[in-house]
């Protein structure tokens, strides 16, 4: 069965959302900050030793608004563009240590509660490369969890991954 978008814009707002105890908005990608304006967007993930020391590589970057600016009239003003956050949804591809990678359906999607209800088991993932592309940031993740870290849009401070509720 194939993905069917119904266009309904949920996904595109309600986009901050309070995780292990930091606030957190839309990833984006370091090449799709130019999608949004400068105020738009703050830092997401980290690496380094410490935030703002030399070594620190800022790998993700996150949008700082509740509902998404290119949202009109429930429809993506730079469909062909959006970021890759946006073409996987509602699809996620995450780390497991067991199976390697597993496959998450976001369920607040009705397309996506559509889909696996009516499902035989065999998903049309629609777009695999963008997905690897958030799951390489996840794999990040696990490397070092003393050198991640993760900006907090609420307190606007850089909190370590490993001393996260
Ligand atoms: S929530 Fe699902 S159905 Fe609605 S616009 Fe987003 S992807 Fe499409
Ligand atoms: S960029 Fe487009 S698809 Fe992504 S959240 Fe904004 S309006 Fe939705």
């Amino acid at each position: 069965m194939s993905f069917n978008c119904r266009q309904c814009g949920l996904c595109c707002r309600e986009l901050l959302q309070k995780d292990m105890g930091i606030q957190r908005g839309l990833t984006l990608l370091p090449n799709e900050i130019k999608l949004f304006s400068e105020e738009q967007v703050k830092p997401y993930l980290g690496y380094g030793k410490r935030p703002y020391d030399k070594d620190f590589k800022i790998h993700a970057y996150q949008l700082t608004q509740p509902s998404c600016p290119n949202l009109k009239e429930n429809k993506c003003t730079i469909y062909d563009t959006r970021p890759a956050t946006c073409r996987q949804f509602p699809f996620s591809l995450d780390p497991d240590p067991e199976e390697g990678i597993l496959l998450g359906v976001d369920m607040n999607c009705p397309a996506a509660v559509e889909l696996v209800n009516n499902s035989s088991g065999v998903l049309d993932f629609p777009d695999r490369e963008s997905a690897m592309r958030i799951y390489d940031l996840k794999k990040l993740v696990t490397v070092n969890a003393r050198r991640v870290w993760f900006y907090d849009l609420e307190s606007d401070k850089w909190m370590r991954y490993d001393k996260l509720d």
